[in-house]
């Protein structure tokens, strides 16, 4: 009996060394993702409040004064893209850069597990990576979802997308009554656009400064994260 049962299992030793070893079971093939928290201030250069960035793109607004601080992709990279790669080895610092010409900025970029702003539930990077749009969460506050650009793949070439960025639509609020600074005609402001038509001066004028500061009071942002994917 035993020599029975010990040939074919002979056998199938000899085809098993015969083969190949199975590869490492191939990779699934949606990459490991990671996601790195980007956490950054501006000191507008108009006004001087510190915006929190709540969007990546050439220009970073300031919702006090409307002004747009003009970043650019040099400028991103110099702030970013070394801190996301020494971010993703297990750095954890913050960093001050200043430009000097004319802004100071303050970065703190980590490596940490997206949450929802709305709950603080954990969101698993890779379904946030997938969503466009919107990632919805139970508690009804999403996360925006953008898909990487040029300048997220400059600053890491594995980049898939970036969440948490807010819509540059302004909030709107009651309608507050001022004066055209031109002429006194009674004006009405809801704060989603600065020029306002006066219909007496033909024209629009801007809602005076230190109102339209109140109806956009500086907020901190929640951090963006950039999503990036594994060696595929
Ligand atoms: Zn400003
Ligand atoms: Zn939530
Ligand atoms: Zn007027």
């Amino acid at each position: 009996m035993a020599s029975k049962t010990s040939k074919p299992k002979a056998a199938a030793k000899a085809k098993a060394a015969a083969k190949p070893k199975p590869k490492a079971k191939p990779k699934a093939k949606a990459p490991k993702v990671r996601a790195v928290r980007v956490a950054i201030t501006i000191d507008c250069t108009r006004c001087m409040r510190p915006i929190a960035v709540d969007a990546i793109g050439p220009e970073v607004r300031c919702r006090a004064c409307l002004h747009g601080v003009q970043v650019g992709s040099d400028r991103w990279l110099a702030l970013i893209k070394e801190p996301v790669a020494a971010a993703l080895k297990g750095a954890d610092e913050g960093r001050s850069v200043d430009f000097g010409d004319d802004f100071t900025v303050v970065t703190r970029i980590d490596v940490a597990a997206p949450a929802c702003r709305g709950c603080g539930a954990g969101i698993d990077a890779a379904a946030l990576a997938d969503a466009r749009g919107v990632h919805p969460c139970a508690c009804g506050v999403g996360q925006a979802v953008r898909e990487a650009d040029g300048l997220m793949h400059f600053i890491h070439k594995d980049a898939l997308a970036l969440a948490g960025e807010r819509g540059s639509e302004l909030e709107t609020c009651e309608p507050v009554a001022f004066r055209c600074p031109r002429c006194a005609t009674g004006l009405r402001t809801d704060g989603t656009t600065r020029a306002i038509a006066c219909a007496r001066c033909a024209g629009d004028v801007d809602v005076p400064d230190a109102l339209w500061a109140a109806l956009h009071p500086v907020r901190p942002h929640p951090p963006l994260y950039l999503l990036i994917g594994g060696k595929r």
